[in-house]
Formats: structure tokens, sequence, C-alpha cells
């Protein structure tokens, strides 16, 4: 597909075939149809049936975009019957102990029916509940580097079974120093494995991972933009906005953005069925007319909702991209993503639901801070941009609710039927001057709308609370800063000189909105970069890029860590042992 106007309907009539049609057996097939996934992802679509035939592969993909189900389905699909053996069948390995929490309970999902045994194992959890559940038997083991090696060395991890490899977060495992840990990992596995390699970017170092270890890969590009090569047409007359906000906040920031947007009616894109019947029982919770649509209901089902939608009755239309395929209702002024979604094209295809035969439309993005670089992506293939917003304050809603009361109350006087109102208004006047009563009558009116209910601030994870004082971010500076080599790169042969400073290192000026703490270990206890990025990254959740810049000194060391999660990492250090030990932790103060 070379290039796609929103506007066009070629999404509508578009065959896009289902994960049947990717040769998956029935028992994976069943647990996706629980799960509520409808159709593949690009990147499912293209990776599966290369990984079917066991051949090596190089994906460069976005989080987001459906990685995990892409090489996790293959994986399930062509394990052996097993019985309980220690030895794993496929290794998985990623950069943080979240991300292997997350990716094994996603592979167990997925390889339910086909009895999968998916044993996570990372940093900071007790050794011995692992050794309990490797020793158990186990098919796919997902590992952080260190963790794995740790086991191996003990002796209990043997690797010597396994069949596939992935490398899942390529380039954010070599930030984080793993590079040698991924050597004598893959050097402890038969070199007739099958090789997967994952990488949001593909730096140098990442091609020589891949020439090094991975056979005649194929390479896939999913999500990303290369050079001019293609452009979607995003419908100039649609106002398009983007709101970063983490995970658990979501439904409440869409209601707040719904309250400032009033749309007649939207529709808002979620990614899975059991998202749409959620969102969809959470919004109604929360007082709106909220229809789910999805294509687990029947098509009487599907024609009330619709119904319901065009007379009004609904305002809001919760649903997955199949069930929403083809939907044309001239009622809808805004398309919400719930999630940004996991190709540029999806993107322009659910915002070409509004903005029809000359309309204005407004499509609102919701970003995970991890779903930016998809976010990215979108803009460079658009060629248009989508401004991060600010979630609304509760003083944005009121001023807003106060300028919706204004507006009804000028409707209601432009109405010529007042006078049958008098009879109200005469004996009041006897009681009452007319000033206090239209003001008693505009809080009625504004009452009655919804407004005045006790609310609470969203929290906004595009601003920097140090800096920005409220302020969203512009585009250029929004938290990737963070991301992109915001800790100074490493390797372990550069370590001694580039570490091993006098007492007082020059002291790099620090990032914008990056607080430095102080810790209380140094080169004298063993302490080496990897080991605080490590430890902060599997105590916090943080990625590696958004840790740094590190020194370490004679006895104690700097690390820098997002200003807005400084205490949370501090109390987190306080309440773990870096290399065994409980360490002080605290703000840096530059006593220079
Ligand atoms: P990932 O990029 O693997 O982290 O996946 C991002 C999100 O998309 C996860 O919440 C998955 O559960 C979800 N997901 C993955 N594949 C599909 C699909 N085919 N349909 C709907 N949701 C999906």
């Amino acid at each position: 597909m070379s290039a796609m106007d929103a506007t066009e309907e070629t999404d509508d009539t578009e065959e896009t075939g289902g994960f049947a049609d990717l040769g998956l057996r029935d028992e994976l097939l069943s647990a996706l149809g629980r799960l509520g996934y409808e159709e593949p992802t690009p990147i499912q679509r293209e990776t599966i049936p290369l990984l079917l035939t066991g051949k090596d592969l190089v994906g460069q993909a976005a989080t987001g975009t459906g990685k995990t189900a892409a090489f996790a389905l293959p994986l399930l699909q062509r394990m052996p019957d097993r019985s309980g053996s220690p030895r794993p069948y496929a290794l998985v390995l990623v950069p943080t102990r979240e991300l292997a929490v997350q990716v094994s309970e996603a592979t167990y999902k997925y390889g339910r029916d086909l009895s999968a045994k998916v044993v996570p194992i990372y940093g900071g959890q007790p050794i011995g509940r692992q050794l309990h559940a490797l020793r158990d038997g186990v098919d796919i083991v997902v590992a952080t580097p260190g963790r794995a090696i740790d086991h191996i060395t003990r002796g209990t991890l043997s690797l010597e079974s396994v069949e596939v490899v992935v490398l899942d977060e390529a380039d954010e495992m070599l930030d984080m120093g793993f590079a040698e840990d991924i050597e004598a990992i893959l050097d402890q596995t038969p070199g007739t494995r099958q090789t997967v390699l994952f990488s949001a970017t593909l730096p140098p170092r990442i091609d020589a991972i891949a020439a090094k270890h991975l056979r005649e890969p194929l390479r896939i590009q999913v999500g990303v933009s290369k050079g001019n090569q293609r452009t979607l047409t995003a419908n100039p007359n649609i106002r398009q906005s983007a709101y970063v906000v983490h995970r658990a906040h979501k439904a409440a920031a869409l209601g707040r953005i719904l309250d400032v947007e009033t749309p007649t009616a939207a529709l808002v894109f979620c990614r899975t069925r059991d998202e749409v019947d959620q969102l969809t029982e959470t919004m109604n919770g929360r007082g709106y007319r909220a229809e789910a649509l999805h294509g687990g209901m029947s098509q009487e089902q599907r024609d009330r909702v619709m119904g319901r939608l065009r007379s009004g009755t609904a305002e809001l239309l919760m649903a997955t991209d199949v069930a929403a395929r083809g939907l044309d209702v001239d009622t809808l002024t805004h398309v919400v993503n719930y999630d940004v979604p996991s190709a540029p094209e999806a993107y322009v295809h659910r915002i070409g639901r509004v903005g029809r035969a000359g309309r204005e439309g407004v499509a609102i993005t919701l970003a995970e801070p991890r779903e930016l670089r998809m976010l990215d992506n979108i803009q460079r293939l658009t060629k248009r941009d989508i401004p991060i917003q600010k979630i609304p304050t509760v003083a944005d809603l009121r001023a807003r609710q106060i300028e919706l009361t204004s507006e009804s109350i000028r409707e209601s006087l432009a109405a010529d039927d007042l006078d049958e109102f008098d009879a109200v208004l005469e004996p009041l006047l006897e009681d009452f001057d007319l000033e206090e009563i239209a003001l008693a009558a505009v809080r009625l009116v504004h009452l009655a709308s919804g407004a005045g209910e006790e609310e609470g601030e969203i929290p906004d994870a595009s601003v920097r609370p140090d800096r920005d004082k409220g302020r969203p971010r512009d585009r250029g500076d929004r938290g990737d800063r963070f991301e992109r080599g915001g800790r100074e790169r490493f390797d372990r042969s550069e370590r001694p000189e580039r570490f091993d400073r006098s007492e007082r290192p020059e002291r790099p000026g620090l990032p914008a909105g990056t607080a430095k703490l102080f810790v209380g270990l140094g080169r004298r206890d063993g302490v080496r970069p990897s080991d605080l990025v490590w430890t902060i990254a599997n105590v916090t959740g943080l990625s590696g890029k958004q840790i740094g810049p590190i020194w370490i000194a004679d006895g104690h060391s700097t690390v820098g860590v997002p200003e807005r999660q400084a205490d949370e990492v501090i109390e987190a250090l306080r309440a773990t042992k870096v290399k065994g030990r409980r360490v002080n932790v605290r703000r840096f103060v530059d006593e220079r």
C-alpha cells in the first residue's frame, strides 16, 4: 500500500483476514478469541507466517504494536509436546522486570490451551521461588539477562534444549549494559536455534549482534518511517490532538476531555473487545450514555446500538477497529483513540470516521508515555502535527462549564417562547429583585448540566512539575529527552577510563527535568553504573534511557533520574539492596 487517503472509502471494503488465515492452530485461536483480539496487527500479520517457518528474524517495531503476540504465537505453535522438562524450549530475554512479567503473562494467556508453562525470572524476586518453578518443568523462560546469568552460573537454568531465543527490546537491553550478558547467554544455547530480535531502533551495535548470532535473518519494519517511502494522508478538516496519560488515569482523562470538548457524538476506539466492554461500563458508571460495538455482537445488537447513536440516545460509542469499519454516522463529531493505534494506517482509518463531506471533525488520542514513539511515527508518516495538549484542569473544566451555561441561556433567550414563564417571574418579583432571580435561575441551569460536582485533578504525564508548572510540553521536547540518551551510554570495555576519574570529576550539566541523587556506594564498594541502572530500572520500572548521567566516585555515586519520579526512586532504593547492601540514598546537594 503506497498512499492512502482517509477520506477515501478503501478502508471500509478492505478485506483483512483474521488470525486463522495466518495458519495458527485452534488452541491459539481460541485463546485470542477469549482475549477479544479481532484481527492481527500489521506486525503480527507480517511476522507470524515468517516465524512459523523457523527462520531467524530482525524486527524493527515500537512498543504497543502487538509484537509480544507476534513472537509468542509462533513460539507456542512450534512448541513440541514435552512433559514437564526442566529445560526450557524457548528463552525470551527482556530488559526489565516489568517487561518480564508482562511478556510472560501475555505468553501464558496465549498458550493456556496448550498448557504452556511460562516462567518469568528477574532480579528482585526471591530466587527460591524461581528455582522451584524451573524445577517443576518449564517450556518458556522470560528472563532479564542478569538474572538469567545468575541461574546459569548456579547451574539452575540449562539452555541446552532451547530451540528459540527471542531478544525483545534489544536496543534497550544494550543501553542497560547487557551486551556481554546477552553474548554469554547465547553462547549457552544450541547453534541450531531460531533467533528472533526485536528492537525499536537498529543502531550498528544491534546489527553487529544480528550479524554474529542470527542466520540469514529476514528483516521487517513496522510503523517506522523510512524517508519518504510512504505517506498517509490525514484529512485536513480534522483537528488532531493528543494527551499523555498513565494507564491508571485514562478513563478519568477521557471523561474530563469529553466534558470540555462536549461532542455531539464520539466514537472511542479500543484495542480489544474486553477493553470496549470495560470502558463502556466505566463511562456509563460516570454518567455518560455509552454503548459498545464489537465483533462479538449479533447484527441485531449492532443495529440497535447504531440506532441509539444516530438518534442521540447514546453519545459515546466504544468500538474495536473491526466493528467500526465502514461506520458512517452524520452526528459523529469526535473520534478518540483510547490507545495509540498499532499502525499509522489504523490511525488514519479511525480518524476518517469524522470530518466527512466537508464537515469539521476532532481526533483525540490518549497516549501512555511508552507509546509516544508510535505517535511520532504517525506524525512523520501523515506529515501532520498532532500537538500534545494538557489534560484540562479542574479550573479549565469550571471555566468551560460556565461558558456552556452561558451558551444555553443565550440560546434560551433567542427562543421566542419565554412569555409563558412570566407566571413564574411575576410573583417572585414581589419578593426579590430581578438580578437575584436571574442568578438563582442560572444556578439551576448550571447544576442541572452536571456542573458543580466534586472533581479532582488528573495527573498529566506530559508535564514536568518542576519546570512547566502546568504548561504542556511542546512537541520536540516531549519526554523523549529522557528516553533518548538521557543517560550516558557506556560499554563495559569503555568503563575503566570513563568512570575511574579522580575524586572530583567534571560534572556535566544536568539535563533539565533531571534530579540528581546521591547513592552511598562507590567504586570502593565495587559498584558499577550498570548495577545502579539495573537496580533502579527494576525497582521503579523506569527504562534504562531515563536513568543518568551516572558518576561513580570512590565512596559514593550520583545518578540522574526524571525529577517527577525522584522521590519514588529514593523510596524504592531505600527499600531495596544495591550490591547486596542497604544504601543511603537522598537528593544530591552540591557542596562545591
Ligand atoms: P505489545 O506491543 O505487544 O506490548 O502490545 C500492545 C497491546 O496491544 C497489548 O495490550 C496487547 O494485549 C494488545 N494487542 C496485541 N495484539 C492485539 C490484537 N491483534 N488485537 C488487539 N489487541 C492486541
